[in-house]
């Protein structure tokens, strides 16, 4: 982008990102990657608060496999690279859903395998490309207290990050923003489900006894609280990760669920000693109300606010790294930073008739994913949770789901729809 912005090195940027964590350092990632030479790249700064990034949590995701099992590299219109391939400690060729007594086990015929990226190691690499780019500063310690449009620029307020004792703030300015938060206007309550898991990783005394299998939804079942389910990845013959997960209509903070997942481990682990050697937890929005839309051009939001995660599934990972090109082409050739590309619309309206359904139904989750599971095959479900499914694959999942329920909250998202459509009308009306 060469813009001739910056008058003053030291806080005058062409971009700045809010936020280093996924979807930021995959940009700066990008930028680096696309862009022909270091220097073609804006003057960036990235701000983050963490003072040091941790293994804080698993990115996992479906991608076809070359002969050494690494992702394959993809290629969305220009040369780009699949950040994710260097990165990936495990694949497995196989995955299992099971509820109750019975069990369906997916391998794909196409070459996909289910991929596990430790977030360090993406942090780590992000970390040495960005210190080889003089274009790209990586501020920790740092957040963004206030942003503030003004004529030619946007102005931003520094101050220290939450692990800093003394505090101190300063202003710099930006000739465009991409602000990876979840702005304020965002309520992640009001998202039709809330995905809620909190994971252990550890370290067994003796082997434990698991086929090498991605169990990712293992025994579906349902309490007063909705429906629930373990995510379990062996990650080693002695190392396990068990998260133990909820879809919740309710908010629900991710630590509550520490005691629910040390009796999934127990229960599956039995008497074996075992220690712990990490714990992750998180909650991910599942059907956002609205995604975050910013009223001046030069800042956008993108992330788990602006629809990173796949409303039904909750996986964003490989959707992001998918934004980061697209954003950091757009950077590149026109100067211009770009949001989280829509989803198509059919895919997205059968999502939130899914999680409708999940949601006033919860009873009915279990035997919603195993008649996915059961009849549909591997690989048409695989290209319906990656969002690139063909017509017949839309048309095989819709025939695997019981109809009624499904109709009924086809017609509540018809219904919605209007309502929502007739409220902005109005609005506009007022106005
Ligand atoms: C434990 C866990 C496991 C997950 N596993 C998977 C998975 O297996 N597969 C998958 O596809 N997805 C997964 N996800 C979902 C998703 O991929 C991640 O949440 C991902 O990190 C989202 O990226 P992001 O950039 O939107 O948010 P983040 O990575 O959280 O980045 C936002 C950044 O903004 C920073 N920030 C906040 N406030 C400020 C401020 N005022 N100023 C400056 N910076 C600020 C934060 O410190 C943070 O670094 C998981 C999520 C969690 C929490």
């Amino acid at each position: 982008m060469p813009t001739n912005r910056p008058d003053n090195p030291d806080s005058d940027y062409d971009l700045i990102i809010i936020g280093g964590g996924c979807s930021g350092l995959s940009l700066a990632a990008a930028l680096c990657r696309l862009a022909v030479q270091p220097e073609h790249v804006p003057r960036t700064l990235i701000v983050e608060p963490r003072s040091r990034y941790t293994n804080d949590r698993s990115w996992c995701f479906w991608a076809q496999a070359d002969h050494n099992n690494q992702a394959r590299q993809e290629s969305y219109g220009s040369e780009a690279v699949d950040t994710a391939a260097d990165l990936i400690a495990k694949s497995w060729p196989s995955w299992e859903f099971s509820a109750e007594s019975e069990s369906h086990r997916h391998t794909s015929g196409e070459g996909w395998h289910y991929h596990y990226v430790p977030s360090i190691r993406f942090y780590e690499q992000v970390e040495e490309q960005l210190a080889q780019n003089p274009k790209i500063t990586l501020l920790k310690s740092a957040r963004v207290s206030e942003v503030k449009p003004v004529e030619d620029c946007l102005e931003l307020v520094l101050e220290s990050g939450s692990d800093v004792t003394e505090s101190a703030s300063r202003v710099v300015t930006a000739g465009q923003i991409v602000d990876t938060r979840i702005p304020d206007q965002i309520d992640i309550g009001s998202s039709m489900l809330k995905q809620v898991f909190f994971g252990l990783e550890v370290r067994l005394e003796t082997p434990h006894r698991m086929e090498d299998v991605a169990q990712v939804m293992k025994d579906m079942r349902v309490d007063n609280e909705g429906f629930m389910f373990d995510y379990v990845l062996p990650l080693d013959r002695h190392t396990l990760l068990v998260e133990f997960t909820r879809f919740a209509a309710k908010s629900l903070p991710a630590e509550s669920l520490r005691p629910d997942a040390l009796e999934s481990l127990r229960r599956m682990c039995g008497d074996a000693s075992f220690q712990i050697v990490r714990e992750e937890c998180g909650v991910i929005p599942m059907g956002l109300s609205g995604s975050a839309v910013s009223t001046d051009p030069r800042w956008i939001y993108t992330g788990l606010g602006a629809g990173a995660a796949r409303p039904s599934t909750g996986y964003a990972f490989k959707r992001i790294q998918r934004w980061a090109e697209i954003c950091a082409e757009g950077i590149l050739k026109e100067g211009k930073a770009q949001g989280f590309p829509p989803d198509r619309a059919l895919l997205m309206w059968m999502d939130k008739v899914f999680l409708r359904t999940i949601a006033s139904n919860p009873a009915l989750a279990p035997q919603l994913f195993m008649s996915l599971a059961s009849k549909v095959s591997a690989d048409r479900l695989l290209r319906f949770l990656t969002d690139r499914p063909g017509m017949q694959d839309l048309l095989a999942v819709m025939l695997a789901l019981p109809k009624l329920p499904l109709i009924r909250c086809a017609f509540a998202e018809i219904y919605a729809g209007i309502v929502t459509a007739n409220r902005s009308h109005t609005w506009h009306e007022v106005r």
